[in-house]
């Protein structure tokens, strides 16, 4: 089954919009689709009723920012009642901080003499509350400070770098409690994305599994075919039902498209298995 359960549109940090990503996702035969984006639900109608259009069956999608042991780590929810008002509220909270931290990014950046960096950014956001780094590293890139996104990351907006600023997300615990009392399963985003020791890792998957997370993303745009055999014997270890998802953000800058993805390794139980009731199939 070609399922896509991770990417992003312009509702948080992706370039194109709900319904261009549904067409996108139905043209490169993808069949099962979620729209994940960042401390948002505000596009999952939209998302919704492009994917019922097209004939293509969808669960509701979000990707929340935690901060575990001072690490960002992100959860992936899957399934969810997008009518929930704790999920809703939980992720509004998220979300807030988001504009003083761009804030202060942007006057971290200035102290390096890149000045304007904060309209700069506002320019690429398509939602105001979502203001992330990605924005600030499309105006880099447009401004000429960098030949490409991956590079303002690497020289700015990575830890002990000038524009970077830490920021305080959501607790796991409650991310977790809001995706499963919503009926929705959560899922630890791109495990090999952390720089976590073992023990910090077996720490993230022991207290997930504790608080009710029940899935990790083993295929992902930003694994390796190593990384991927890795998390899929961590699965297996824990006991974690298996996502699959592009991560895609947008043509041109995310290198894996949306469907593009190898195939889930056998003797994993992939996580629409335990989430079927909760697609939306077309009419
Ligand atoms: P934020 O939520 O504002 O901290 O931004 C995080 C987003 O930045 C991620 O979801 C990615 O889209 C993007 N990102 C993080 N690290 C990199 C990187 N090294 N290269 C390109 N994009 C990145
Ligand atoms: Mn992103
Ligand atoms: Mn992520
Ligand atoms: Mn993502």
């Amino acid at each position: 089954m070609n399922a896509d359960l991770h990417c992003h549109s312009n509702v948080s940090d992706g370039t194109l919009t709900p319904e261009a990503l549904a067409a996108r996702a139905k043209a490169n035969g993808v069949e099962l689709w979620a729209l994940t984006d960042h401390d948002e639900i505000r596009g999952q109608q939209r998302a919704l009723a492009a994917a019922r259009e097209l004939g293509l069956p969808y669960l509701t999608g979000t990707e929340i920012s935690v901060s575990f042991i001072d690490v960002t780590v992100h959860v992936v929810g899957l399934g969810f009642d997008p009518a929930d008002a704790a999920l809703a509220a939980g992720l509004a909270a998220t979300r807030g901080g988001r504009r003083e931290r761009a804030l202060e990014m942007a006057e971290s950046l200035a102290r390096v003499g890149i000045h304007g960096a904060f309209e700069g950014a506002l320019k690429f956001v398509g939602n105001p509350d979502l203001i992330s780094r990605t924005h600030f590293a499309r105006h880099l890139v447009e401004a000429g400070v960098c030949s490409d996104t991956s590079e303002v990351f690497r020289r700015f907006l990575t830890e002990g770098k000038p524009g970077y600023v830490p920021h305080r997300w959501a607790r796991l615990a409650d991310a977790v409690r809001w995706i499963t009392d919503a009926g929705g399963v959560a899922v630890i985003a791109h495990p090999a994305r952390y720089r976590f020791s073992a023990n910090e890792e077996h720490a993230l998957f022991t207290e997930f599994i504790g608080h009710g997370g029940r899935g990790v993303e083993v295929v992902t745009g930003s694994h390796s075919a190593a990384e991927a055999v890795r998390y899929a014997g961590v699965a297996l270890e824990y006991g974690l039902l298996a996502s699959r998802g592009s991560d895609f953000h947008g043509p041109g800058e995310s290198h894996t498209d949306l469907g593009a993805l190898p195939e889930l390794p056998g003797a994993l139980t992939p996580v629409w298995e335990a989430l079927q009731h909760r697609v939306v199939h077309p009419q």
